[in-house]
């Protein structure tokens, strides 16, 4: 709702401020009167002293400061009169300040509120100070990361609470507006202001089409105590199997990753149009129309025919879900309309609202829903791309990288500007955000973890052209010009191709650091695929002399001009000589060194302590040599043009270490399991991904793991506890999934239905769903995991599960 009601117009209340930070035995209090330009400040610490410095200049100082920055109007009045006292009671600290208040209310100054800033719940604070229950406070919600450590901490803490003090007017006016547009009293803001403005609205939504609510503080929504036996809620095994699309190969055009945005909000907006992608023979179908149960039927207790069976979640569901997408709606309106900033901001953290199982309106059956619509427009989207001519080398809900089959990256750009424009003027994913992150003129792709390739630069020219994407535009203006100089004239050398190249390969980190596996690793695949973009360069140099740059056509003439296999036919023979020759000679003398300084241990039950262990590990590697070879050759043998020329090489090595080419240990499985932890939102950025905690470890310079995973988007660190909590509730999860799973027939593969048969009709044996193996494979990834972040509340859990539960292991 727009309707803006006067609430507190400015002016019309006044204000205190106060600052409260405690740590350990010291803490820093300050009661600020704007309007008489005043302040307390208290100072407890374990001796009584006053190392405070003079507040007034330190004030006036900040005070100027502030100005320059924001201007008058919001700041409070320049100078104020300080009065300083060191304690070393809180007792007499929290006396003095009552004294102050109750001064203060004595002198009928008319309406005041106390706008507070502590690091204690306001109950405590209040429990210390009771006439602060006399006031109306508002909470200011800043995090105050400080520490009193140091020596000078007075000075410091004094600085910072000035800071504060300077900013409160501000904070303050952010407030009131905010709590003008979600119609709650300002004191009553909480500090995620975001999701519980979802539920909020969506609460009064509900209420409005006179629906229940089923508010719970805890992940199982109040259903009236049906969900306490519906365990589906709290079981999961696939979790829900994310969609994600993945081509190994060797992508010899330019390669393009976009970044997708809002597939949750456009999802839910063109959920019409997605049921009826679905056709006739779907829940989907029956989804609008579903029969309410009418009154009469009730009351007869007529209902079996309207009843729907309890386990249609998504039909159950059906009618919150659309009032949730009348909610969405509403706020799409006022962006569009209105331009509203608080509205903007309900949609951008809509989805992490949805999924959170701490929000007070959730429902798992809802978010599930809504993931499954989702995923379907997804398909739709990646077979979008697919019909407008690009191939898909990867595609999540996050990223899309596409194999353009351009030849250079203007023709790319404006081939993927015709592309988002042509997607964006469908209905369906009208409200997508796409946009271009990154490219490649060379791509070696494996898997997101393990890629290597020469990076594109954007190039200057684009700027100028008629049809230069957008987003280039907006790119720094340093950039320009530093490319600007790298090109001046065409036949300039390019900028060196040490600097573009980029290798990310997650399988290297499984070698042994030992007699160099590792960089020898790198350095054979860096070669190569420097050689190999060299000659692709020069051939394409050859084929169209002089006329490179001048080529300007319309994308859509474009997009037929590129042969479909990509790679030059000089290129291929040039890359098949190269395998045969040179690398298959180095590769040999380096496999020969590496086999004379370590030979590992030949006792193949046990991991050798020159392998690094590492949370994804799971493989009993022992041979260097061996490991080494396969590595190489499988990133190789992802450019299917030389596929005969390495297996012939792979052969070859290894007869060198002695090993059967046909047999168990030659074959190549990937050192790193991986363990997807589903939308992980970033607090920082709000930036929602699936985190791999096996494979996205960080790693310090001397390649040990870090106790951290980093937000792809900004590179601030996820919260590891928060991280923890998750992976504690998905083993449980699990757990349930395992105890409750059903039980198949070994022979129809039939569900068993009745409780004492032995065998099946069809007299086959009966067996797990969930295999016990694989449950234990799970075990073990968190194990893993556990041990390596030192996670001790995981770790326990796992411990407990298994002393309880002795026949698994
Ligand atoms: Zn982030
Ligand atoms: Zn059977």
């Amino acid at each position: 709702s727009l309707a803006q009601f006067s609430y507190l117009e400015p002016g019309s209340i006044r204000h205190l401020y106060l600052y409260h930070h405690a740590q350990g035995h010291k803490a820093l209090f300050g009661l600020f009167v704007p309007s008489q330009r005043r302040a307390s400040v208290f100072v407890l610490d374990t001796v009584r002293s006053n190392q405070m410095p003079s507040l007034g200049a330190l004030y006036s100082a900040e005070h100027s400061l502030m100005v320059e920055k924001v201007g008058p109007e919001l700041l409070p009045p320049p100078k104020h009169t300080f009065e300083v006292r060191a304690e070393t009671d809180m007792k007499t600290i929290c006396r003095a300040i009552q004294r102050f208040l109750l001064a203060y209310k004595e002198e009928r100054r008319g309406p005041t509120l106390i706008a507070v800033q502590s690091n204690w719940e306001l109950k405590r604070l209040a429990g210390e100070v009771p006439v602060l229950e006399e006031f109306p406070l508002v909470p200011v919600h800043v995090a105050d990361r400080i520490s009193y450590g140091v020596l000078d901490w007075q000075r410091l803490g004094a600085r910072r609470m000035i800071r504060h003090y300077l900013n409160l007017d501000t904070c303050l006016s952010q407030a009131f507006e905010m709590s003008r547009y979600f119609h709650i009293p300002i004191g009553n803001l909480p500090e995620d202001i975001s999701t519980f403005g979802s539920d909020l609205f969506f609460a009064r939504h509900l209420q409005r089409h006179s629906h229940l609510l089923w508010l719970s503080p805890t992940s199982r929504p109040d259903l009236g105590g049906k969900e306490a036996d519906d365990n589906r809620l709290v079981m999961e095994f696939d979790d829900q199997a994310s969609v994600e699309i993945n081509c190994p190969g060797c992508y010899s055009t330019v390669c393009v990753e976009l970044d997708l945005q809002n597939l949750a909000v456009n999802t839910i907006l063109q959920s019409h149009h997605i049921n009826d992608m679905e056709g006739a023979d779907s829940v989907g179908i029956s989804f609008d129309v579903l029969q309410q149960a009418s009154l009469e039927d009730m009351i007869t207790g007529n209902q079996a025919a309207s009843a729907l069976a309890s386990y249609d979640e998504t039909a159950l569901c059906s009618s919150t879900f659309r009032i949730l997408k009348s909610m969405v709606v509403g706020w799409v309106k006022e962006i569009t309309q209105y331009r509203n900033v608080y509205a903007d901001n309900q949609v951008m953290h809509f989805y992490r609202w949805l999924r959170a199982p701490s929000s007070l309106l959730h429902d798992p059956a809802l978010h599930r829903t809504l993931h499954s619509m989702m995923k379907k427009l997804f398909l739709q989207l990646i077979a979008e791309f697919k019909r407008l001519g690009s191939s898909v080398v990867y595609a999540n809900f996050n990223r899309i990288i596409l194999c353009t089959k351009k030849r250079r990256v203007e023709d790319a750009l404006a081939y993927v500007e015709y592309v988002t424009n042509s997607i964006h003027s469908k209905e369906l994913f009208h409200s997508l955000t796409i946009s271009f992150s990154r490219s490649w003129e060379f791509l070696l792709w494996m898997d997101p973890s393990n890629y290597g390739g020469i990076k594109g630069s954007v190039p200057s020219r684009i700027h100028c052209g008629q049809g230069s994407p957008e987003e280039d535009r907006e790119e720094e203006e340093e950039e320009e010009e530093a490319e600007a100089e790298e090109e001046e004239g065409d036949g300039a050398p390019e900028p060196d191709v040490e600097d573009k190249l980029e290798n990310n390969w997650n399988i290297v980190q499984f070698l042994p650091q030992a007699a160099s596996c590792q960089s020898y690793f790198l350095m054979i695949v860096s070669a190569y695929i420097v050689a190999v973009y060299h000659s692709m360069k020069e051939e394409l140099r050859r084929s169209a002399p002089g006329s490179t740059p001048l080529r300007r056509r319309g994308p859509s003439q474009l997009s037929q001009d590129a042969p479909a296999a990509g790679a030059l036919p000089g290129m291929i023979t040039f890359s098949q000589d190269y395998v045969a020759n040179e690398l298959t000679q180095s590769f040999f003398s380096i496999t020969q060194k590496i086999q004379k300084k370590v030979t590992g241990s030949r006792n193949s039950a046990e991991l050798s302590s020159l392998f690094p262990q590492l949370p994804g590990s799971h493989l009993l590697l022992n041979n260097p040599a061996l490991e080494f070879v396969k590595y190489v050759c499988k990133v190789l043998s992802l450019d299917t043009n030389i596929t005969n020329q390495v297996n012939k090489l792979n052969r070859d090595l290894l007869r060198l270490v002695d090993v059967g080419e046909f047999s168990e240990e030659a074959q190549f499985r990937d050192p790193c399991r991986s363990y997807m932890l589903p939308e992980v939102i970033c607090r920082s950025c709000n930036f929602c991904r699936d985190l791999d905690l096996c494979k996205e470890s960080s790693s310090s310079q001397d390649g040990a793991v870090l106790p951290q995973w980093l937000c792809s988007n900004c590179q601030v660190a996820y919260d590891t506890s928060v991280i923890e909590m998750a992976l504690v509730e998905a083993l449980q999860k699990k757990l349930m999934a395992f105890t409750l799973q059903d039980l198949i027939c070994l022979k129809c593969r039939g569900v068993k239905e009745a409780n004492m048969p032995v065998f099946c009709s069809c007299a086959g044996a009966f067996a797990l769903t969930i295999r016990t193996k694989v449950f234990m494979e799970q075990i073990g990834i968190f194990q893993n995991i556990a041990q390596h972040y030192g996670m001790s509340y995981l770790m326990e859990t796992l411990e407990w599960l298994l002393q309880k539960n002795p026949q698994l292991g």
